[in-house]
């Protein structure tokens, strides 16, 4: 056993939904922990994505913390999909709950951990300079939190304001009277585009690839009907642990071409008109995995799309013709095909017409210049793996996960990794985190790994490691799950595709989800530690 006195058990980086449930559940089992968070404060995803309408698809009372009661009692979930400011100040009101600041150090920038293989710990690096020990740390790090912003000419030269959605100025910015542009309409763009197009003068839409999209279909939760969710709280828990996003939606169990044609559409159109991921999740399965259905509901949700806009042309511009619905990740909107309805609103397709530069006054297509005062740059994310990639983490004999990366990761269990000893990600790639309502997965992550440490202190383990046996096994499992689903050719960040990102670029598949759903990979991760962590080293 090591005897090199260590700052902490665990260091666990990043305070957003993972880290701040991780460092819970260090303090309830006695080990020194602390969080180390870049940002000035806590919240992750939800301190940095401020731009107007950022909101959950998920229901706000399944995405909340569910480990203790006492949380969904205290707590009143005002809208079904809670906004931004009031998911923030949910985070805030958990901590304090459990005086978990003290335990927090802010702007605390990890840039480099090394493995010291000698004493079995790691030694992690900030951007301050200061080293910090610790046995173990927990990579509590966003899925989606490694913006990307496009490689336009010019862009530094804009005599207006421009960002990227995730660093939306946290002071207001001034929108009335500005002619916007936005450029991408994934979930983000989406929402960002209808929450602003009543408020500015102008608004010029540079879309590339239109995403298919469904009612969101928002409404307030009055006093009442929490406390009747609270009520069938037990109920709501247990049905997100048997559906496979960990939704309350339940996939419909007929066989979609065992239906007759005027009852699939009866379904689609209460679906449609349904809060939520219904239209998505409380489907046939068959559109998710057979061409032919998922046409024919494609077809269905185009036609909703030409009845919304008023411009025929302009209707078919918005529906896609690469990918059929919900192939990638499918985003929820307000009135978001009606924006295409006002006078102050213009889509710009740069499939005809591509952006050339960024000028000093706008976007220049190949058609005309674009004056514009402000530039939105809803262009995503480099995700799961970017803020991995971020830090230089090295392992056993120095080698780099970045480098072992490089082509796609490789994991077990999406949670740790053969020659990163001592290595915990909750929510890594290939983990159940990204195909799912992510807290359910994350809560469920960060219990596996923190069990995991307390049966390696009860065996008095300093070192804990996947062999690569077990690692191969699970990312050979992770790709055969890939392989039954259509969303296995999407064009979007499922696959590891940003057009923003060397190496990411389209049919360089990266395997980053899990896709067998919630349920299976808890019957994976629980057939792991009851058999007493097969496939895990310890020493
Ligand atoms: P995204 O889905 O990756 O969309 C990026 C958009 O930018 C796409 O339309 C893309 O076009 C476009 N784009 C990128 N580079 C471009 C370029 N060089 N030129 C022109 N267009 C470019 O990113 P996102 O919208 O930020 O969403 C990412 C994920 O965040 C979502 O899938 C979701 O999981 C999560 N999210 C969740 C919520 C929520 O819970 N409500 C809200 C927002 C986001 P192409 O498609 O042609 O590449």
């Amino acid at each position: 056993m090591s005897s090199v006195n260590l700052d902490y058990d665990a260091i666990v980086v990043g305070a957003g939904v993972g880290g701040i449930y991780a460092m819970k559940r260090l303090n309830d089992l006695g080990m020194r922990g602390t969080v180390l968070e870049r940002d000035p404060d806590l919240g992750g995803t939800w301190y940095n994505n401020r731009y107007p309408g950022c909101r959950f698809d998920s229901e706000s009372y399944t995405y909340g913390y569910t480990f203790d009661r006492e949380l969904m009692n205290e707590w009143h979930w005002k809208e079904r999909f809670s906004g931004q400011q009031e998911n923030l100040k949910y985070l805030q009101f958990v901590a304090k709950k459990y005086d978990l600041r003290k335990h927090m150090q802010f702007n605390c920038s990890v840039e480099s951990m090394h493995f010291n293989e000698d004493d079995n710990y790691w030694q992690v690096n900030t951007a301050g300079g200061r080293q910090i020990s610790a046995r173990f740390v927990i990579l509590a790090l966003g899925l989606l939190c490694t913006p990307t912003l496009p490689k336009f000419k010019g862009m530094a030269d804009f005599n207006g304001e421009s960002f990227h959605t995730f660093d939306w100025p946290h002071e207001p910015v001034d929108l009335a009277g500005k002619r916007v542009g936005v450029v991408g309409t994934g979930a983000t763009g989406i929402q960002v585009i209808s929450e602003i197009a009543d408020k500015v003068d102008s608004l010029t839409v540079f879309q590339r690839r239109p995403n298919w999209s469904a009612p969101l279909n928002n409404s307030e939760i009055s006093l009442e009907e929490m406390a009747d969710i609270r009520s069938r709280w037990d109920e709501i828990i247990d049905i997100c642990s048997r559906t496979p996003g960990s939704f309350l939606h339940q996939v419909d169990q007929r066989r979609f071409w065992e239906v007759a044609e005027e009852d699939r559409i009866e379904l689609w159109d209460r679906l449609y008109d349904e809060p939520g991921f219904g239209i998505w999740l409380a489907n046939f399965p068959e559109i998710f995995t057979d061409e032919k259905a998922n046409a024919e509901f494609s077809e269905y949700i185009a036609n909703r799309i030409r009845s919304r806009v008023d411009d025929p042309l302009l209707a078919e511009k918005l529906i896609p013709q690469d990918h059929g619905f919900g192939i990638q990740r499918l985003p929820l909107e307000t009135n978001y095909y009606e924006v295409y309805n006002r006078d102050n609103v213009t889509l710009v397709d740069v499939t005809e017409t591509p952006i050339a530069n960024v000028t000093p006054a706008g976007i220049q297509t190949s058609a005309r210049e674009h004056q514009l005062d402000i530039i939105v740059y809803a262009t995503g994310f480099n995700a799961i793996v970017g803020a991995y990639d971020k830090i230089d983490i090295r392992g056993v004999g120095g080698q780099s996960l970045k480098d072992n990366w490089a082509d796609g990761p490789s994991t077990f269990l999406g949670m740790l990794v053969h020659g990163f000893p001592n290595l915990i990600m909750p929510s890594g790639p290939q983990s159940g985190s990204a195909s799912t309502n992510y807290p359910r997965a994350i809560q469920n992550g960060v219990d596996w790994c923190t069990s995991l440490l307390e049966h390696s202190r009860k065996i008095s383990a300093v070192r804990l490691e996947p062999t690569l046996k077990a690692q191969n096994k699970w990312t050979q499992h992770v790709i055969d799950m890939y392989s039954v689903m259509l969303m296995r050719k999407a064009k979007s960040w499922f696959t590891g595709y940003n057009s923003n990102v060397e190496g990411h670029e389209y049919g360089k598949t990266h395997y980053l989800v899990y896709n067998a759903g919630t349920p299976r990979y808890l019957e994976a991760t629980r057939a792991v530690s009851e058999n007493n962590y097969e496939g895990i080293g310890f020493r």
